[in-house]
């Protein structure tokens, strides 16, 4: 059996990839990127099996962590990430959640910032944090090495890249980071976006028009 296994669950009206990744030796899970939709959520978890001992954060825009300090209260779990750079979009949430009519939004102050460099464990397994900013400032991908995933929050999609468009994006420095940091991974490593389809770092090296 594979260290780690991982359910998607869409939520908001954004459909943004929530998921589960746990630990199958341990069975202890993290719920990625909470940004609402919490009963979905938890019937998720339920049918994992695994018990959550923390929730990860790739950065703090409304459908990726407006749920996360609900879900922390109720199963008693800390938030760990994104960057500190990203709290003060984070603090934004109440006013994003009613421009788009997301209920139930509530800023998080994560327990932890995380930064490049840093290993974030679920169970026995220990995922790489990198720091990829351009579509928010503190935005982090996290890598699974042995089995060759990355969740890639909203930096890189199939075909595409994260949004730059805000007062705070970077299209430069997201392109840098894609390319310094992500194609590095190999061309094997399996990508998990923040929206859409399933994708590949050689997949998006041959053809995301983005990185030529
Ligand atoms: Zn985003």
């Amino acid at each position: 059996m594979q260290p780690i296994q991982i359910a998607i669950v869409p939520v908001t009206p954004f459909e943004q990839n929530c998921s589960i990744l746990w630990c199958t030796k341990t069975m202890k899970g993290a719920v990625i990127d909470p940004g609402g939709d919490l009963d979905r959520i938890r019937a998720a978890i339920a049918e994992t099996g695994a018990t959550i001992e923390k929730i990860l954060l790739t950065h703090g825009h409304v459908d990726h962590a407006a749920g996360a300090a609900e879900l922390a209260e109720s199963l008693g779990v800390k938030v760990e990430g994104p960057g500190a750079a990203d709290q003060f979009i984070i603090d934004d949430i109440p006013r994003m959640a009613e421009k788009y009519g997301i209920e139930g939004a509530r800023p998080v102050t994560p327990d932890l910032y995380l930064n490049e460099g840093d290993t974030v464990s679920v169970g026995e397994v220990a995922l790489d944090v990198l720091h990829v900013p351009g579509h928010t400032p503190g935005h982090l991908v996290f890598v699974h090495r042995p089995v060759g995933l990355a969740i890639v929050g909203d930096t890189l999609f199939r075909g595409s890249v994260g949004r730059t468009d805000f007062p705070y994006g970077d299209p430069d420095l997201l392109i840098k980071g894609i390319k310094e940091k992500l194609l590095p991974l190999g061309d094997n490593m399996v990508c998990l976006p923040g929206h859409g389809p399933v994708t590949s770092i050689g997949d998006e090296k041959a053809h995301n028009p983005f990185l030529r």
